[in-house]
């Protein structure tokens, strides 16, 4: 009888603990004795290579995901042929990935009946889908939020880019790497009240953007 396995989409805001998640499904498996895999896409640069790192303080090892790399063949090729042979392949930062890898990724699941993980932000500092991640919302088997609170009490949906004053920025391009210093998770009445506050310290024109 064929396995069955499933594309898994966890999603959430920067600092909604999703790698710290992870981290955590993949200590289970270790308990447990069952074989898996981190992967992880190489635009992350914050953490050595071939390493998933939590702001809580544990890590594990990763292999690295290229914009070009075939994940169908590479996973089948490198982590399939692996004795015992990995049911659960866990990904962070999926929104990184093109949507041709998450299809790769399903691919993965159907016909090998594996379980992929794919945890990741839903949405960048401008309010838009990540192509990784809109390919998972199209496709994935099971989608499921991972919470955090703004300091105002609301859940937080939007990843705010802050400048050097802490001001919201609106414009720049999609992917900039950064931690606390540069991002802050915050709901999206938060987002719109501090927006419009900081257009109109540094009177710029408001905009329907
Ligand atoms: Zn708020």
């Amino acid at each position: 009888m064929n396995r069955i396995g499933k594309l898994y989409f966890r999603y959430g805001t920067m600092g909604s603990a999703k790698t710290a998640l992870l981290l955590t499904q993949a200590y289970n498996f270790e308990e447990r004795g069952m074989a898996y895999k981190c992967l992880k896409p190489v635009v992350d640069t914050r953490d050595a290579r071939n390493v998933i790192r939590s702001r809580i303080g544990i890590e594990r090892e990763c292999g690295w995901i290229y914009p070009e790399t075939d994940l169908y063949n590479m996973i089948k090729e490198e982590t399939l042929s692996q004795t015992p042979r990995p049911q659960w392949i866990l990904v962070d930062e999926a929104q990184f990935l093109t949507s041709r890898q998450v299809d790769q990724l399903a691919a993965v699941v159907d016909d090998f009946g594996c379980n992929v993980v794919c945890y990741g932000l839903r949405t960048d500092f401008q309010t838009g889908l990540f192509e990784g991640s809109r390919r998972l919302f199209e496709i994935a088997d099971s989608i499921e939020e991972v919470k955090s609170t703004c300091s105002c009490g609301r859940k937080t949906i939007v990843n705010a880019r802050i400048d050097s004053h802490g001001e919201i920025m609106t414009q720049g391009e999609q992917v900039e790497i950064g931690g606390n210093e540069r991002y802050m998770a915050v709901c999206r009445k938060c987002w719109r009240e501090k927006k419009v506050q900081s257009a109109s310290r540094n009177q710029l024109p408001l905009t329907n953007d």
